[in-house]
Protein backbone atom coordinates (compact mmCIF):
# COMPACT_ATOMS: atom_id res chain seq x y z
CA UNK A 1 0.00 0.00 0.00
CA UNK A 2 0.65 3.78 -0.24
CA UNK A 3 0.68 6.48 2.02
CA UNK A 4 -0.65 9.08 0.01
CA UNK A 5 -1.91 11.57 2.33
CA UNK A 6 -0.55 11.72 6.06
CA UNK A 7 -1.00 13.85 9.30
CA UNK A 8 -0.61 14.07 13.46
CA UNK A 9 -2.76 16.00 15.11
CA UNK A 10 -3.35 16.78 19.14
CA UNK A 11 -6.29 14.76 20.52
CA UNK A 12 -7.52 14.28 24.07
CA UNK A 13 -6.74 11.20 25.65
CA UNK A 14 -8.96 9.66 28.12
CA UNK A 15 -7.82 10.91 31.39
CA UNK A 16 -8.35 14.47 29.35
CA UNK A 17 -4.84 15.22 28.47
CA UNK A 18 -3.60 15.88 25.33
CA UNK A 19 -1.77 13.64 22.79
CA UNK A 20 -1.05 12.75 19.23
CA UNK A 21 -2.74 10.90 16.79
CA UNK A 22 -1.61 10.38 13.41
CA UNK A 23 -4.21 9.52 10.63
CA UNK A 24 -3.10 8.08 7.27
CA UNK A 25 -5.13 7.95 3.97
CA UNK A 26 -3.99 5.11 1.66
CA UNK A 27 -5.76 3.51 -1.63
CA UNK A 28 -8.13 1.31 1.52
CA UNK A 29 -9.25 3.88 3.05
CA UNK A 30 -8.50 5.87 5.95
CA UNK A 31 -6.33 4.59 9.49
CA UNK A 32 -5.70 6.17 12.56
CA UNK A 33 -3.06 5.30 15.22
CA UNK A 34 -2.40 7.23 18.65
CA UNK A 35 -0.58 6.67 22.15
CA UNK A 36 -1.41 6.41 25.53
CA UNK A 37 0.56 8.55 28.63
CA UNK A 38 0.87 6.63 31.79
CA UNK A 39 0.41 8.69 35.25
CA UNK A 40 3.21 6.73 37.41
CA UNK A 41 5.63 6.17 34.79
CA UNK A 42 9.10 4.83 35.09
CA UNK A 43 12.78 6.29 35.24
CA UNK A 44 13.50 4.01 32.20
CA UNK A 45 10.81 4.45 29.73
CA UNK A 46 11.14 7.34 26.97
CA UNK A 47 9.76 10.52 27.68
CA UNK A 48 6.07 11.50 25.04
CA UNK A 49 7.23 14.50 23.84
CA UNK A 50 10.35 15.66 24.38
CA UNK A 51 9.96 19.38 22.82
CA UNK A 52 6.53 19.97 24.41
CA UNK A 53 3.50 18.67 22.33
CA UNK A 54 2.44 21.01 20.43
CA UNK A 55 6.00 22.10 19.25
CA UNK A 56 6.57 18.67 18.60
CA UNK A 57 3.44 17.94 16.55
CA UNK A 58 4.34 20.66 14.54
CA UNK A 59 7.73 19.08 13.70
CA UNK A 60 6.74 16.05 13.45
CA UNK A 61 4.02 17.09 10.61
CA UNK A 62 6.96 18.75 8.57
CA UNK A 63 8.65 15.18 8.90
CA UNK A 64 6.04 13.22 8.03
CA UNK A 65 5.55 14.72 4.83
CA UNK A 66 8.69 12.78 3.80
CA UNK A 67 6.46 9.69 4.32
CA UNK A 68 3.96 10.38 0.82
CA UNK A 69 4.42 8.58 -1.13
CA UNK A 70 6.15 5.82 0.60
CA UNK A 71 5.13 2.04 -0.06
CA UNK A 72 4.56 -0.44 3.30
CA UNK A 73 4.42 -3.72 2.27
CA UNK A 74 5.33 -5.43 5.36
CA UNK A 75 5.96 -5.35 9.51
CA UNK A 76 9.55 -5.03 8.16
CA UNK A 77 9.20 -1.63 6.10
CA UNK A 78 7.30 -0.02 9.48
CA UNK A 79 10.49 -0.96 11.43
CA UNK A 80 13.03 0.57 8.72
CA UNK A 81 10.90 3.69 8.96
CA UNK A 82 11.24 3.30 13.18
CA UNK A 83 14.73 3.06 12.49
CA UNK A 84 15.26 6.32 10.66
CA UNK A 85 13.03 8.39 12.52
CA UNK A 86 14.67 11.43 14.33
CA UNK A 87 15.11 10.82 18.08
CA UNK A 88 13.27 13.63 19.34
CA UNK A 89 10.01 11.86 17.70
CA UNK A 90 10.65 8.39 19.85
CA UNK A 91 7.44 8.57 22.12
CA UNK A 92 3.96 9.67 21.35
CA UNK A 93 4.56 10.65 17.72
CA UNK A 94 6.67 7.36 16.87
CA UNK A 95 4.30 5.01 18.42
CA UNK A 96 1.20 6.61 16.95
CA UNK A 97 2.83 6.70 13.99
CA UNK A 98 3.30 2.95 14.11
CA UNK A 99 -0.21 1.88 15.38
CA UNK A 100 -2.02 3.53 11.69
CA UNK A 101 1.15 1.81 9.79
CA UNK A 102 -0.29 -1.40 11.76
CA UNK A 103 -3.75 -0.63 10.86
CA UNK A 104 -3.37 0.32 7.07
CA UNK A 105 -1.02 -2.33 6.62
CA UNK A 106 -2.80 -5.24 7.53
CA UNK A 107 -6.23 -4.10 6.27
CA UNK A 108 -3.98 -3.90 2.57
CA UNK A 109 -3.14 -7.63 3.24
CA UNK A 110 -6.47 -8.02 4.35
CA UNK A 111 -5.41 -9.37 7.60
CA UNK A 112 -5.94 -8.89 11.35
CA UNK A 113 -3.55 -6.58 13.54
CA UNK A 114 -2.68 -9.51 14.99
CA UNK A 115 -1.62 -11.64 12.11
CA UNK A 116 1.47 -9.41 11.51
CA UNK A 117 3.03 -10.14 14.85
CA UNK A 118 2.10 -13.83 15.31
CA UNK A 119 -0.42 -16.79 15.69
CA UNK A 120 -3.86 -16.35 17.31
CA UNK A 121 -3.31 -17.31 21.25
CA UNK A 122 -5.20 -17.14 23.88
CA UNK A 123 -5.52 -14.31 26.36
CA UNK A 124 -6.64 -14.35 29.43
CA UNK A 125 -7.49 -10.53 31.11
CA UNK A 126 -5.59 -9.20 34.22
CA UNK A 127 -8.41 -6.44 35.52
CA UNK A 128 -8.02 -3.47 38.34
CA UNK A 129 -10.75 -4.04 40.53
CA UNK A 130 -9.98 -1.12 43.25
CA UNK A 131 -7.58 2.02 42.22
CA UNK A 132 -4.57 3.99 45.02
CA UNK A 133 -1.55 5.62 44.41
CA UNK A 134 -1.20 8.28 41.73
CA UNK A 135 -4.20 6.61 39.71
CA UNK A 136 -6.45 7.96 42.96
CA UNK A 137 -4.93 11.27 42.90
CA UNK A 138 -3.55 10.46 46.81
CA UNK A 139 -7.03 9.81 47.55
CA UNK A 140 -7.24 6.23 48.10
CA UNK A 141 -4.43 3.47 49.43
CA UNK A 142 -0.87 3.57 48.76
CA UNK A 143 -0.97 0.27 46.68
CA UNK A 144 -1.68 1.73 43.54
CA UNK A 145 -4.02 -1.43 42.02
CA UNK A 146 -6.11 -4.31 43.21
CA UNK A 147 -6.19 -6.50 40.22
CA UNK A 148 -8.23 -10.15 39.29
CA UNK A 149 -7.67 -12.61 36.83
CA UNK A 150 -8.57 -16.11 36.51
CA UNK A 151 -7.33 -19.27 35.30
CA UNK A 152 -9.88 -20.18 32.33
CA UNK A 153 -10.22 -22.16 29.08
CA UNK A 154 -10.43 -18.63 27.11
CA UNK A 155 -11.02 -15.06 27.65
CA UNK A 156 -14.93 -14.88 27.18
CA UNK A 157 -14.85 -17.27 30.28
CA UNK A 158 -12.49 -15.15 32.44
CA UNK A 159 -14.17 -11.60 31.47
CA UNK A 160 -17.40 -13.39 32.80
CA UNK A 161 -16.20 -14.36 36.27
CA UNK A 162 -13.94 -11.35 37.06
CA UNK A 163 -16.99 -9.10 35.63
CA UNK A 164 -18.69 -10.64 38.35
CA UNK A 165 -15.78 -9.77 40.98
CA UNK A 166 -16.12 -5.99 40.06
CA UNK A 167 -19.60 -5.96 40.41
CA UNK A 168 -19.16 -7.96 43.86
CA UNK A 169 -16.50 -5.79 45.05
CA UNK A 170 -18.76 -2.49 44.60
CA UNK A 171 -21.65 -4.10 46.41
CA UNK A 172 -19.62 -4.89 49.06
CA UNK A 173 -17.49 -1.07 48.82
CA UNK A 174 -21.07 0.43 48.99
CA UNK A 175 -21.96 -1.79 52.13
CA UNK A 176 -18.45 -0.72 53.75
CA UNK A 177 -17.63 2.41 53.26
CA UNK A 178 -20.44 5.40 54.06
CA UNK A 179 -18.79 7.83 51.14
CA UNK A 180 -18.39 5.70 48.56
CA UNK A 181 -20.72 6.37 45.00
CA UNK A 182 -19.04 4.01 42.99
CA UNK A 183 -16.38 6.62 41.60
CA UNK A 184 -13.76 5.23 39.50
CA UNK A 185 -10.21 5.62 38.60
CA UNK A 186 -8.81 6.68 35.13
CA UNK A 187 -8.49 2.59 34.51
CA UNK A 188 -11.61 2.00 36.03
CA UNK A 189 -11.02 0.85 39.28
CA UNK A 190 -13.49 2.17 42.29
CA UNK A 191 -11.64 4.70 44.48
CA UNK A 192 -12.49 3.88 48.16
CA UNK A 193 -11.58 5.28 51.46
CA UNK A 194 -10.38 1.93 52.26
CA UNK A 195 -6.78 1.40 53.39
CA UNK A 196 -4.83 -0.71 51.72
CA UNK A 197 -5.58 -3.73 53.61
CA UNK A 198 -9.14 -3.50 54.12
CA UNK A 199 -9.39 -2.93 50.40
CA UNK A 200 -7.24 -6.03 49.64
CA UNK A 201 -8.99 -7.82 52.17
CA UNK A 202 -12.54 -6.52 50.45
CA UNK A 203 -11.39 -7.55 46.99
CA UNK A 204 -10.50 -11.33 48.34
CA UNK A 205 -14.19 -11.36 50.21
CA UNK A 206 -15.71 -10.67 46.62
CA UNK A 207 -13.61 -13.79 44.80
CA UNK A 208 -14.79 -15.84 47.81
CA UNK A 209 -18.29 -14.76 46.97
CA UNK A 210 -18.25 -15.65 43.19
CA UNK A 211 -15.89 -18.62 43.50
CA UNK A 212 -18.46 -20.14 46.16
CA UNK A 213 -21.49 -19.42 43.09
CA UNK A 214 -19.51 -20.47 40.52
CA UNK A 215 -17.03 -22.38 40.89
CA UNK A 216 -13.83 -20.78 39.00
CA UNK A 217 -10.73 -20.20 39.48
CA UNK A 218 -10.09 -16.90 40.17
CA UNK A 219 -6.95 -15.17 41.33
CA UNK A 220 -5.95 -12.17 43.26
CA UNK A 221 -3.16 -9.67 42.15
CA UNK A 222 -1.33 -6.69 43.21
CA UNK A 223 0.36 -3.65 41.65
CA UNK A 224 1.99 -1.81 44.61
CA UNK A 225 4.02 0.76 41.50
CA UNK A 226 6.07 1.02 44.86
CA UNK A 227 8.95 3.73 43.23
CA UNK A 228 5.70 5.94 43.83
CA UNK A 229 5.88 5.79 47.79
CA UNK A 230 9.90 5.31 47.85
CA UNK A 231 11.57 8.13 49.24
CA UNK A 232 14.96 8.09 50.41
CA UNK A 233 15.09 4.07 51.43
CA UNK A 234 12.21 4.14 53.44
CA UNK A 235 8.48 3.21 51.70
CA UNK A 236 6.24 5.52 52.97
CA UNK A 237 2.39 4.72 53.41
CA UNK A 238 -0.14 7.38 54.45
CA UNK A 239 -1.90 5.01 56.92
CA UNK A 240 -0.47 1.97 58.88
CA UNK A 241 -0.13 -1.30 57.36
CA UNK A 242 0.37 -4.44 59.63
CA UNK A 243 1.09 -1.63 62.26
CA UNK A 244 3.79 0.56 60.20
CA UNK A 245 3.63 3.40 58.04
CA UNK A 246 7.38 3.90 57.58
CA UNK A 247 8.73 0.99 56.30
CA UNK A 248 12.86 -0.14 55.09
CA UNK A 249 13.43 -2.21 52.49
CA UNK A 250 13.99 -5.41 53.86
CA UNK A 251 10.45 -4.76 55.64
CA UNK A 252 8.66 -4.24 52.59
CA UNK A 253 10.22 -7.50 51.07
CA UNK A 254 8.50 -9.14 54.28
CA UNK A 255 5.46 -7.35 54.19
CA UNK A 256 5.16 -8.58 50.70
CA UNK A 257 5.40 -11.84 51.79
CA UNK A 258 2.47 -11.08 54.52
CA UNK A 259 -0.40 -9.92 52.22
CA UNK A 260 0.64 -12.81 49.33
CA UNK A 261 0.58 -15.94 53.07
CA UNK A 262 -2.85 -13.91 54.39
CA UNK A 263 -4.71 -13.30 50.83
CA UNK A 264 -3.15 -15.79 48.90
CA UNK A 265 -1.82 -13.40 45.75
CA UNK A 266 -1.07 -14.85 42.49
CA UNK A 267 -0.21 -11.77 40.66
CA UNK A 268 3.02 -9.36 42.28
CA UNK A 269 3.89 -6.10 40.25
CA UNK A 270 6.79 -3.69 41.28
CA UNK A 271 6.65 -4.82 44.97
CA UNK A 272 9.74 -2.59 45.39
CA UNK A 273 11.46 0.33 44.00
CA UNK A 274 11.95 0.16 40.42
CA UNK A 275 16.04 0.50 41.27
CA UNK A 276 16.27 -2.37 42.99
CA UNK A 277 16.37 -5.47 40.65
CA UNK A 278 18.13 -7.45 43.98
CA UNK A 279 15.02 -6.73 46.44
CA UNK A 280 12.57 -7.92 42.97
CA UNK A 281 14.95 -11.39 43.28
CA UNK A 282 14.22 -11.60 47.14
CA UNK A 283 10.65 -11.76 46.46
CA UNK A 284 10.96 -14.15 43.39
CA UNK A 285 12.84 -16.58 45.95
CA UNK A 286 10.36 -15.74 48.50
CA UNK A 287 6.91 -16.45 46.36
CA UNK A 288 7.11 -19.40 44.83
CA UNK A 289 3.50 -20.05 43.98
CA UNK A 290 3.24 -16.17 42.31
CA UNK A 291 4.15 -14.24 39.49
CA UNK A 292 6.57 -11.45 40.19
CA UNK A 293 6.18 -8.85 37.02
CA UNK A 294 8.31 -6.03 36.59
CA UNK A 295 6.85 -3.28 35.11
CA UNK A 296 8.84 0.43 35.97
CA UNK A 297 11.54 -2.11 36.44
CA UNK A 298 11.93 -3.35 33.43
CA UNK A 299 10.11 -0.54 31.06
CA UNK A 300 9.72 -2.63 28.15
CA UNK A 301 13.23 -1.32 27.41
CA UNK A 302 15.43 -4.99 25.72
CA UNK A 303 19.01 -3.40 27.73
CA UNK A 304 16.85 -3.52 31.18
CA UNK A 305 15.78 -7.36 30.94
CA UNK A 306 19.16 -8.40 29.78
CA UNK A 307 20.01 -7.07 33.03
CA UNK A 308 17.24 -7.80 35.74
CA UNK A 309 15.70 -11.04 33.93
CA UNK A 310 16.79 -13.47 36.74
CA UNK A 311 14.70 -10.78 39.39
CA UNK A 312 11.31 -11.65 38.01
CA UNK A 313 9.54 -14.37 36.20
CA UNK A 314 6.84 -12.07 34.56
CA UNK A 315 6.91 -8.86 32.27
CA UNK A 316 4.92 -6.03 31.15
CA UNK A 317 4.58 -4.80 28.40
CA UNK A 318 3.67 -1.28 27.28
CA UNK A 319 4.71 -0.27 24.25
CA UNK A 320 4.95 3.80 24.54
CA UNK A 321 7.37 3.04 27.22
CA UNK A 322 9.97 2.32 24.40
CA UNK A 323 8.04 3.91 21.32
CA UNK A 324 9.21 1.72 18.83
CA UNK A 325 7.42 -1.66 17.94
CA UNK A 326 10.62 -3.40 16.56
CA UNK A 327 12.07 -2.51 19.81
CA UNK A 328 8.33 -3.99 21.62
CA UNK A 329 9.16 -7.05 19.26
CA UNK A 330 12.70 -7.60 20.51
CA UNK A 331 11.63 -7.24 23.90
CA UNK A 332 8.46 -9.68 23.54
CA UNK A 333 11.54 -12.43 22.28
CA UNK A 334 13.71 -11.82 24.72
CA UNK A 335 11.24 -12.45 27.29
CA UNK A 336 10.23 -15.93 25.59
CA UNK A 337 14.61 -16.79 25.39
CA UNK A 338 14.27 -16.12 29.71
CA UNK A 339 11.08 -18.10 29.71
CA UNK A 340 9.72 -14.69 31.66
CA UNK A 341 5.63 -14.30 30.89
CA UNK A 342 4.06 -11.72 28.91
CA UNK A 343 1.41 -9.30 30.47
CA UNK A 344 0.34 -6.27 27.43
CA UNK A 345 -0.60 -3.75 29.68
CA UNK A 346 -2.87 -0.48 29.20
CA UNK A 347 -1.78 2.94 30.24
CA UNK A 348 -3.95 5.21 32.71
CA UNK A 349 -4.02 7.53 30.32
CA UNK A 350 -5.53 5.44 27.07
CA UNK A 351 -6.79 6.17 23.64
CA UNK A 352 -10.03 4.06 22.26
CA UNK A 353 -7.99 2.35 19.30
CA UNK A 354 -8.00 -1.70 20.67
CA UNK A 355 -4.36 -2.62 19.48
CA UNK A 356 -3.62 -3.49 22.48
CA UNK A 357 -5.61 -6.77 22.45
CA UNK A 358 -3.97 -7.60 19.29
CA UNK A 359 -0.79 -7.35 20.41
CA UNK A 360 -1.27 -9.56 23.53
CA UNK A 361 -2.53 -11.83 20.73
CA UNK A 362 -0.41 -11.91 18.55
CA UNK A 363 3.25 -11.79 20.71
CA UNK A 364 1.67 -14.81 22.57
CA UNK A 365 1.14 -12.97 26.00
CA UNK A 366 -0.32 -14.90 28.32
CA UNK A 367 -2.08 -11.96 29.87
CA UNK A 368 -3.70 -8.70 28.56
CA UNK A 369 -3.43 -6.03 31.85
CA UNK A 370 -6.95 -4.19 31.28
CA UNK A 371 -9.76 -2.04 32.60
CA UNK A 372 -13.19 -3.67 32.97
CA UNK A 373 -14.93 -0.40 33.00
CA UNK A 374 -14.78 2.73 30.75
CA UNK A 375 -15.82 2.97 26.76
CA UNK A 376 -11.44 2.86 26.12
CA UNK A 377 -11.13 0.01 28.19
CA UNK A 378 -14.05 -1.58 27.12
CA UNK A 379 -12.42 -1.06 23.45
CA UNK A 380 -10.22 -3.52 24.62
CA UNK A 381 -12.46 -5.68 25.89
CA UNK A 382 -14.39 -6.14 23.38
CA UNK A 383 -11.66 -6.91 21.49
CA UNK A 384 -10.62 -9.93 22.74
CA UNK A 385 -14.06 -11.31 22.52
CA UNK A 386 -14.06 -10.65 19.03
CA UNK A 387 -10.52 -12.39 18.94
CA UNK A 388 -12.10 -15.10 21.26
C1 LIG B 1 0.82 0.49 35.71
O1 LIG B 1 1.57 1.02 36.51
O2 LIG B 1 0.88 -0.73 35.53
C2 LIG B 1 -0.14 1.30 34.94
C3 LIG B 1 -0.91 0.75 34.00
O3 LIG B 1 -0.21 2.62 35.22
P1 LIG B 1 0.51 3.80 34.42
O4 LIG B 1 0.00 3.74 33.03
O5 LIG B 1 0.07 5.03 35.16
O6 LIG B 1 1.96 3.52 34.52
MG1 LIG C 1 2.52 -1.06 37.01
Amino acid sequence: MEIKEIKALKILNANSNFTVEVIINSENGQFRGSSPAGESNSKYEVSQFSNGIDQEISSFNTYLKKLVGKAINSLEDIFNIEKEIPKEFIGGPSLSLSYALIYALSSDLKKEPYELFGKKNKVIPVCKMIGGGMHASGLGMDIQEILVTTIADNSIESINSTLKVYKKVKELLENKTDGFMGGVDPEGGFISGLDNYESIKTVREAIEQIIKENGMDIRLGLDFAASTFYKNGKYLYKRPIYGKKEVDRGEQIDLTKKLADEFDIFYVEDPVDETLAEDYGEVLKLLSNSIIVGDDLTATTPERLEKVHEDINSTLIKPNQVGLMYKVKEYSELADKFKIDKVVSHRSEETSIPIIADLATGLNAKYLKVGINRGERIEKINRLIELN
